[in-house]
This record gives structure tokens, sequence and C-alpha cells, in this order.
């Protein structure tokens, strides 16, 4: 098998993968709360776990990929205070908890294929393993994990020494400090203890949706949800969990600190963590003013694969700063790729140009390298080769790339002769100052249904 390496959480080292069975591959991802829109800092790391599925199978993997859908139980803070997540938004638009679920969901799934992210083989709502949940608190509570006051079921996190090992106590202690404020229900015994059932009680006493439980009406914490549904989808141990680094923290911790409690062996092997997506005012999120959704990006004009090269050019481990001017040249990037690709002739056929395939699997393999994928692409370009080589090893890299090289070059190649002619003109009035000109052309082409971009390269069209 492929010599993948990836940086794992849980070691703080980069490791070389292996997996569980041979030939095969467990991935579970943390899926969306099904409260609003997903944000462009949401998708950043779905992209992410989108390159880790597309290497797997590229390595050969027959990949089982698996993901959650929350309907229930994530409270607006992860220290189980404040609201219902689901309430929040039913309430912001006048329906029932489900009917918003089910609208954001199919939003959420259609910027996934926008995004050329392959959809999970399994889905699973929290609201239809209700049964699963509470089978794993039985166990916690059968092995003494547990205690309950009138209001919550919790987990005793000081009845479990590691507990704080997938964040390292430090990052841990600091991590709890920031995110979760003033401790509310006096009753936990450690500040880090964790809610696994509530009742309907306190601020919950009218929580919508609820089930029977063993310890009577209520409904599930959030981190509880991802501990049944992986091991019902997956089985436990399975091989890869990924998400956010904001989950680091709290959320993994504590699926962690459940499932490896409840059943005595390691919930996944390899934890891999996709780095925020920065805005000058600091980190994406709903709370704030700055919340971009993939519609106010295809809003503006862009493609949405032009947000998916964006992310591409970033290591997933590191921050990406964000602004409509790196989204802008993106774009120009992609349009221009797309441009190269179409001057090539012929069509791609079986061999390759086997130097640059090489190096492509180094890099993706070398922890998911796409920013130095990228590179090579363009170097690729450049390379004086026959043209039906380089087609298809383009078609080869874009297994992982997701990019539409050939389908968007495809495209461009359909672009009439006379709007070529006309952004030809177009860069020949830019080049003499004659902006006049240079704008009358712009509406000419785009009065025919075409978007003018000004790139270094010069004007570059896309159908609208
Ligand atoms: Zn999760």
């Amino acid at each position: 098998m492929s010599g993948l390496k990836l940086y794992n959480t849980l070691s703080r080292k980069i490791e070389t993968f292996t997996s569980i069975a041979k030939g095969r591959a467990g991935l579970y991802t943390c899926g969306p709360t099904v409260y609003n829109f997903a944000h462009i800092g949401n998708l950043r790391t779905y992209i992410f776990e989108d390159v880790l599925r597309r290497v797997l199978e590229y390595d050969g993997y027959q990949v089982t990929h698996a993901m959650n859908i929350t309907d229930v139980g994530h409270l607006v803070s992860d220290a189980d205070e404040g609201e219902d997540k689901m309430e929040v938004g039913a309430k912001r638009e006048g329906k029932l908890p489900l009917e918003i679920a089910k609208k954001y969901e199919t939003a959420f799934f259609e910027d996934l294929k926008s995004l050329n992210v392959e959809l999970p083989h399994k889905v699973l709502r929290a609201t239809d393993a209700i049964k699963e949940q509470i089978e794993i608190i039985k166990t916690l509570e059968q092995k003494r994990f547990t205690y309950k006051d009138g209001y919550a079921i919790y987990f005793d996190t000081s009845k479990l020494p590691d507990y704080g090992k997938l964040s390292g106590q430090k990052l841990s202690d600091k991590k709890t400090g920031a995110r979760s404020g003033v401790i509310v229900d006096t009753k936990k015994r450690n500040p880090a203890d964790f809610a696994l059932w509530f009742f309907l009680a306190g601020r919950y006493k009218n929580h919508i949706l609820h089930w029977p439980s063993p310890w009577g009406e209520g409904f599930p914490g959030w981190h509880i949800e991802c501990s049944a549904i992986s091991r019902k989808l997956l089985g436990q141990p399975f091989d890869i969990h990924t998400g956010g680094v904001d989950h680091i923290g709290t959320h993994h911790t504590n699926e962690i600190a459940q499932s490896e409690s409840a059943l005595g062996k390691p919930l996944a092997n390899f934890w891999l963590h996709g780095e925020f997506l920065l805005l000058k005012e600091g980190k994406m999120a709903k709370s704030g003013g700055s919340f971009i959704t993939l519609k106010t990006v295809l809003d503006k004009g862009f493609s949405p694969l032009a947000y998916r090269y964006l992310c591409l050019s970033a290591h997933w481990r590191s921050k990406l700063n964000f602004s409509w001017e790196s989204l802008d040249a993106a774009q120009n990037a992609l349009d221009n790729l797309y441009e190269k690709i179409s001057e090539l002739e012929g069509s791609p056929s079986i061999a390759m140009c086997d130097d640059y395939a090489r190096a492509f699997d180094r890099e993706i393999n070398r922890d998911l390298d796409m920013p130095r994928a990228l590179s090579l692409t363009w170097r690729l370009m450049k390379k004086p080769n026959p043209d039906k080589l380089k087609l298809s090893t383009i078609k080869h890299f874009d297994r992982v790339l997701g990019l539409d090289l050939l389908k968007g070059a495809a495209e461009r190649k359909k672009i009439p002769a006379e709007i070529k002619e006309l952004a030809a003109r177009r860069d020949e009035a830019r080049a003499k100052k004659d902006f006049a000109s240079s704008d009358r052309i712009r509406k000419e082409i785009e009065s025919e249904g075409f978007q003018v971009r000004d790139t270094e390269d010069g004007t570059l069209i896309r159908k609208k």
C-alpha cells in the first residue's frame, strides 16, 4: 500500500497511515448542525476532508465515509448552556426544528455537490439514532462514569485520568477558559464534565424535541451522538476521525472519553483537524457579523470551484486568510488553468508524464500537500511535453484536485471565436489606455452572456 503520511492530532506527530482492515479505510466526518446555512469556514473543513478521502481512494483504499447530521442537542455554548441551536433556528424562521433541519440539510448537500465534495456513503441524523445514544449512556452508567442532578446526566471526567489526551492538558485548560465562560450549573462536579442526556427541566422544560429514556423524557447532548453514530456506521475502533480544529478541545475530547470508557477500546486511530478560515476581523462564526455562505460567493459572480481552488492553495493545517481579493486571484488562476488546458490538442490517453505523476504522488501522500500539488500542475502546463501526455496527466491529477479541469477546459473551447476576438480587441484598447473602448467592448461581451475578468494575462471570459 502507499506511504501516506498524515499528521495525527492524538500523537502530535506525522505518522505513516495504516488501516485496520487491509485495503479498506473507515472515515468519519463530523457533520453540520442544520440550523442555518454552512459558512465558507465550515466548507473549508469539508473540502479538506474530501481531499483526504480522494487521496485514500487514489492510494487504492476502499473508503467507507460516514457522517452525522446534528438536528438536536447542540447548544449555543459548548459548556452545556444556552439554547439548542435547532430551536434558535426554528424561532428565527417561525418553523418547527425538524422543518429547519430538513431545509438546511438539503442546502448543505447542495453546497458540497457544487464544491465537488464527494458525498458520504453513510449519513445518519442524531434524531434517528436516539436508541444507540441511550445504549452508550446506559453502559457508562453501569460502569459508574456518570452522575445526575435535576437537569441532566453528566459524564464524570475525573474518572478518566487521560481525559485531556487529544488536546494536551495545557491546551485543554486554555480552551475551556476561553470558550465556556462561567459555569452556570453549579451541580457539575468538575468544570469539564459534560451532559450526556438533558431532562425536560429548567431552561429545557419546553424543549420541543424529546424522547423517552430509562431516566425520563429528555434529549441527548451533542457529543454522544457522534460516539453512537460513528460506532454504528463504522464500528469501533475505526481508522480516521476528522473535523475542524475547534472540535479538539471539547467535542472530540468528549467523544473519546465516552466511547473509550464505554467500550474499553480506542474510538479512532487517526484524528485529523482542519485549520480555520480567517477574515480580517478574525475567525468566521455564525454568531458574529462576518457570515459568508457559498451563495454569497456565487452571487458575487465567482464559481464554487474557485473557492475550492483557494482552499487547495493553503495547507489544511495552516490558517487561511480569506479576502475577496484572494478569491478573485483564485478565480483568475483557475480560469487561466482551464484556458491553458483548452489549448492542448487531442484527447487524454493512458500514458502520462511519468515524472510529474510520481512527483504528484509524493506531494499528496506527504500529509496532503495540496499547495505543492497545485504548483506542480502549473509546472506541468509549462513543460514542453506532447499534449496528449499532458492531458492524461491532468486528468489523473484531477481525481484528487476535483477542479473539473478537463470539463472547464472543454467549456472554454466552446466560447465562440467572435467573443474571443472581442476580448483580444479589448486587450489592445487597454494597452493603449483607451478605456472608453475597453468599457464599450466589455458591455458588448457581457450582453452576449459572458462574464469579463481582468487578469495579469489579459481579459478572461467565462460563460455566465
Ligand atoms: Zn462530531
